[in-house]
């Protein structure tokens, strides 16, 4: 067992919440690991929707100052007294909580990592641990695909979209994408889909319902939110299952339950955290997705990378809708 006292080292931090701006780089102590824990070098950092909602204060971190974060891939440097199975020089990766991924070093509950594949390219395990994960729960879990289904996924050239296209044509559904332009259009395309709207010249709930003769689809994955939400519930065919979960535009205004009950639909707002809660969950999904990205059945965008210390304008693009696929930030970029 090996431990080294730490150094300081750069980060991104954030003292109050509001625009990009607020990302600043800084000299920060993480400290040493302690029991169950490890300190990780990262090598390169997965940028999700989460990191602005955090930033913004949509969703509060625990504490004032914060480092951002929560999906990244690094060599373990230090591992806590007592530990065992994990060793210095594992390359390892991890999604969600705790946050403080925006870090040249970050201390990691061990439990919380998984090893990475030895053919997959941690710039590329970087962008799928959070992103790939959502996809994985979304269609295997939260509301079973299948063969003959058809599903609905709004902003399919996002990183969680691009997977998720991919992984519901995999599993046999066809597949209905909103984006915002024509460029986004031919991304969707070649993931998957079988139609794909440009929502900012059609309404997609009108072409839905041409789309499927009236039929409308099993299936929703909304994570716009507010722009989206209404004209989601009635792409729903009867017994429907909409699945509300993010919110780029904003939350979705409240509905009574009575609107559910027209179609006898199914809500629900599902988070990462409650499906790899366990280490048998967070195993299964992870392997599934490494699995599916060795076997060619998921095609990892890596569209977009930022030095960390640029993480700012990494935001502002996602935010303003710029990027396609999965963004990295790489801390000596
Ligand atoms: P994306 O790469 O998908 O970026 C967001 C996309 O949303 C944009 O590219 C844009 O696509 C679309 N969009 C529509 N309206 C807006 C708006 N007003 N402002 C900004 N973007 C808008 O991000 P991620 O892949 O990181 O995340 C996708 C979504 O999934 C997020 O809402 C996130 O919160 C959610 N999520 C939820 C999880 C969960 O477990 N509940 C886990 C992981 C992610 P276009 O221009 O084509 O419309």
């Amino acid at each position: 067992i090996f431990t080294s006292s730490s150094a300081m080292v750069k980060a991104i931090r954030v003292h109050e919440h509001g625009g990009p701006e607020v990302l600043k780089w800084e000299d920060v102590e993480i400290g040493d690991p302690k029991d169950g824990e490890i300190r990780v070098r990262n090598k390169a950092i997965g940028l999700n929707f989460i990191d602005v909602y955090f930033r913004k204060g949509v969703y509060k971190a625990a504490a004032m100052p914060f480092i951002p974060g929560m999906e990244a891939v690094g060599v373990v440097m230090a591992v806590g007294p007592g530990l065992t199975g994990r060793q210095v020089g594992d390359v390892v990766a991890y999604a969600g909580f705790p946050m403080g991924a925006y870090s040249e070093e970050q201390i990691l509950p061990a439990e919380k990592v998984v090893p990475v594949p030895s053919n997959i390219d941690p710039t590329v395990a970087a962008s799928v641990m959070l992103k790939g994960m959502t996809a994985q729960y979304l269609v295997r879990r939260c509301f079973k695909v299948e063969r003959g289904h058809t599903v609905l996924v709004h902003a399919a050239a996002g990183g969680v979209g691009s997977l998720l296209c991919q992984w519901a044509n995999a599993l046999g559904a066809i597949v209905i994408g909103t984006v915002s332009t024509k460029e986004k259009a031919m991304q969707a395309k070649e993931d998957g889909c079988h139609h794909v709207i440009i929502s900012k010249e059609e309404s997609f709930a009108e072409r839905v319902t041409e789309i499927t003769s009236g039929q409308g689809v099993e299936v929703v994955y909304d994570s716009v939110g507010k722009d989206t939400f209404e004209g989601s519930l009635a792409c729903l065919k009867t017994r429907g299952h909409m699945v509300s979960f993010g919110q780029a535009s904003g939350a979705p205004d409240p509905i009574p339950l009575s609107a559910l009950g027209v179609k006898s639909l199914y809500l629900t707002r599902p988070s990462l955290m409650q499906y790899t809660g366990t280490r048998d969950e967070l195993l299964e999904a992870a392997g599934e997705v490494f699995g599916n990205i060795s076997a060619g059945i998921l095609r990892v965008r890596v569209n977009h990378k930022y030095p960390l210390s640029q993480a700012a304008q990494a935001h502002l693009d996602l935010e303003s809708r710029k990027t396609t696929g999965s963004v990295v930030l790489i801390p000596d970029g």
